[in-house]
């Protein structure tokens, strides 16, 4: 195992332990730290593609995982499509994971955990994509699971949940509040949390690795954010290739982010601290008005000498429809990195990411 520790991002308090709490006292979000040297002395390009072409591929980068207790459906190992329209885009197809969004590669992490440390109940907050994932991974677990919702119109990803079992639990109010709900069942029965806490931005870092993996030399990666925890995993996976010595150049990262819900963006570009929002988007699995990990999709702005964009719904749908005439159908949070890059039309090799299957959202076209 190649864990040193965990550390608070926001206070720099370290801990010995991955379990102990959902956040640190001072509410900062925890980050896992590895041995990189330890790390560079092992991991090569030639042993890491002697290995099947999935997720799993970089397991060592992954936190305290005794390999018997996986459990996976063979997420990750999407394909780039490139774009039929612009020349300098590839799609990275996400919606081909096993439950129709990257959710999958965070959920496979914490799942694993939680079977582990024999959880006799999951609980996790969703604005869909999480849940049908967690729901998924819990049957295949076989451990018991509730998703709670805030009341949003999301019937397919809800039919998901219950095809795979799952108890699903709506309250009213926006996504802060579903997650304020399920925090609160977790303290008081003691349910196994899973949701944007440390475990599932490692598992969300393969997007980052395989990405590096497929194609040398690319300039942008373009990324919708929600609560930031895909473009923070995405960045410490750079971060963390670039320290063990597996690439050199560095992408930019561009995070996309509806009007109506532009939390990080903004405090990116205002260079200030994250306010909360009330969000208004169709793009509902982006809408969350209080970014459980924005501070780390902030810096993952800066610190890749990136950019923000902020795109309307009309601009979501008009990307979506693009797509689509290319044969890639996308949820609209799906189509929402795709928006941007229309927007700001960056020079050089991109990676668009497409977060959600189009078959997620068959209602707005
Ligand atoms: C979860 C999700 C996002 C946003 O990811 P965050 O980690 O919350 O920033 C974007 N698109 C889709 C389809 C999603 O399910």
């Amino acid at each position: 195992m190649y864990v040193k520790y965990l550390q608070c991002y926001s206070c720099g308090k370290k801990f010995s332990r991955a379990h102990l709490s959902y956040h640190c006292s001072c509410g900062g979000s925890f980050e896992i730290i590895y041995d990189y040297a330890h790390l560079k002395e092992h991991i090569t390009w030639k042993e890491l593609r002697s290995r099947a072409f999935n997720h799993w591929r970089y397991r060592e980068f992954y936190p305290f995982l005794p390999t018997d207790e996986v459990v996976t459906l063979q997420e990750g190992g999407t394909p780039l499509v490139q774009s039929s329209l612009e020349k300098n885009v590839w799609f990275k197809c996400e919606a081909l994971n096993p439950t129709g969004s990257f959710k999958d590669r965070g959920t496979t992490i914490e799942i694993s955990q939680a079977k582990a440390q024999n959880a006799e109940h999951i609980i996790c907050a969703s604005t869909g994509n999480m849940g049908a994932s967690v729901a998924a991974y819990s049957a295949r677990a076989n451990i018991p699971c509730t998703i709670v919702m805030p009341r949003i119109h999301a019937p397919e990803k809800i039919a998901q949940m219950k095809h795979y079992g799952a108890k699903i639990k709506i309250v009213s109010g926006d996504y802060a509040k579903a997650e304020q709900y399920a925090y609160d069942l977790y303290q008081r029965k003691g349910a196994y949390l899973v949701g944007d806490y440390a475990y599932r931005g490692e598992g969300e870092k393969s997007v980052g690795f395989e990405i590096l993996d497929q194609m040398q030399n690319v300039d942008f990666i373009i990324s919708p954010v929600g609560n930031g925890t895909l473009i923070s995993g995405i960045w410490k996976a750079i971060v963390e290739f670039k320290k063990v010595g597996l690439v050199k150049k560095i992408p930019k990262l561009i995070g996309v982010q509806a009007s109506g819900c532009n939390t990080v963006v903004k405090a990116w570009k205002e260079k200030t601290k994250i306010k909360q929002v009330i969000p208004k988007t169709i793009a509902s699995a982006i809408a969350c008005g209080n970014p459980l990990d924005g501070a780390k999709a902030v810096d993952a702005l800066q610190q890749s000498r990136g950019m923000g964009a902020i795109v309307t719904d009309k601009e979501i749908l008009a990307a979506r429809k693009r797509m689509s005439s290319q044969g890639i159908d996308a949820e609209s949070s799906g189509a929402v990195a795709y928006a941007g890059y229309l927007k700001l039309k960056p020079r050089g090799k991109c990676v668009v990411l497409q977060t959600g299957h189009g078959l997620k959202d068959v209602s707005r076209y």
